[in-house]
Parts: structure tokens; sequence; C-alpha cells
């Protein structure tokens, strides 16, 4: 069972990954707990519509964001804008993910899975996976990693627990039913995916895919809709 943080990150690659997580975050929210959300890549690639223009789709896919982190009682939102597809493990994205980091000061830190055993991840999910996972340590720790944001008054932080969804080896579940339905609402609000994107979903009903997802989750562990994430714990 995992004790509710006070303060905790989401970081993704794209605007509506918080697929992975987003029941347990409206569980926390909903308590009392402080979110920010890091979102790395504009989503700009988003769309099977032809005469979309990048531009255009970042604007809506950071407007549905904010809109589905209403739904689920958050407000601190960082869009890093990197471009969809072309994420990249440089240094650049490191110092962004620690200034972060080191702003908000979470315990928790919720985020992609780098690695799976049984299914291929996108490329941006794995680079915003282990570029997290590096941020957290050494590098957000350390004071003299990236001098230039310790100079401006990012003062080094330790954070003690990642959970990292879309894991092969799930050790925590959480319960969702409470928030399940919350957790659909959020995700409607990225229509430009969901919505107005029908081959995404092969229900009917736009996003149902939350419920049937969260209850085949449920399923492993005698729980009528849940999350699984990988718990990983560093020294604080
Ligand atoms: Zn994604």
């Amino acid at each position: 069972m995992l004790e509710r943080p006070s303060r905790a990150m989401v970081i993704t690659a794209h605007p509506d990954d918080e697929v992975g997580c987003a029941g347990t975050v409206a569980l926390w929210a909903n308590k009392g707990t402080e979110f920010c959300f890091v979102v790395c890549t504009n989503g700009n690639k988003g769309t099977e519509d032809p005469d979309m223009l990048l531009d255009r789709l970042a604007e809506i896919r950071e407007k549905e964001q904010r809109d589905a982190c209403e739904k689920l009682g958050v407000r601190d939102v960082v869009f890093l804008r990197y471009p969809d597809g072309e994420l990249e493990d440089t240094r650049q994205l490191r110092m962004e993910i620690v200034r972060e980091i080191r702003r908000f000061r979470p315990d928790i830190i919720l985020t992609h899975a780098p690695t799976n055993d049984n299914r291929h991840i996108h490329r941006d999910h794995r680079v915003c996976g282990i570029s997290t996972l590096d941020a957290i340590y050494p590098y957000a720790r350390d004071p003299l990693h990236f001098p230039e944001l310790t100079e401006k008054g990012f003062e080094p932080h330790k954070v003690g627990t990642v959970l990292l969804w879309s894991s092969s080896d799930a050790t925590e579940y959480v319960d969702i039913t409470e928030t399940v339905k919350q957790k659909r609402e959020a995700m409607l609000c990225h229509r430009s995916q969901f919505v107005d994107r029908p081959s995404r979903d092969t229900k009917t009903e736009p996003a149902w895919f939350v419920y049937e997802g969260a209850k085949r989750i449920g399923e492993q562990v005698g729980l009528e809709y849940a999350e699984a994430f990988h718990k990983m714990t560093f020294r604080v």
C-alpha cells in the first residue's frame, strides 16, 4: 500500500500520457496532494489529418492538457515544448527536468517505465523515463551538477520514490475505483486524441478504454479498477 505523498510530480513525454496514472493523481489530489505536471513534447505529430498544421496541433494539445489537469485538480503544468517524436537524452533535457524537480520539490515522481520486457516502448516515452530517472539521481541531488541552476536558487533536492507506469514488472497496485470516472473525464479533454480520432478507440463510447484498462489491471489483484506501477526507491 502506497502512502499518499504531500507533493508529487508527473513527468510525461506527450500530452495525454497521464493515462498511465491519472486515476492515482485524482485519488491523491482529491485528498490534498499537490501536483505538478511536466510535459516534455508538444505532441504535434499526434494526428491522422494530413491538413493539420504542426503549430496548430501543439496549441490544441496544450489547451487539452490544461483542461485535463483541471479535471484532475492540478494547476501547475509545465510545457517543455520539444517536438513530438524527437525527444533526445540531452544535457538540456536533463537540465530542464532537474530545474522542475528542484523548483517543485516533490516527494514522489510518476513517469514512464523506460523499458518493458514484453513490448516495444515509444521512443519519446523511453527517453522521458530514463532522463527523469537520471535527473532524480544524481543530477537533482548534487549541487555541483548544473551549477547554473544552483546559482539561480534551484537548490538540490532528493526524491525518495519513483512510480513507473507501463512496466512489465508491476510492484504496486492503486485502487482507483473511486476515481476511474474522473480519470475518463480527464482523458476526454484530450479531444484531438480520443474524441476526434476514433481509430484510437474501438468502442462507440470515446475513451472507454480507461474503464477497460483499469479493469484488466484490477483483475490481477482482486480490485474493481486499478493502476499498476513499478516502484523504485532512492536514498533521501
Ligand atoms: Zn505518449
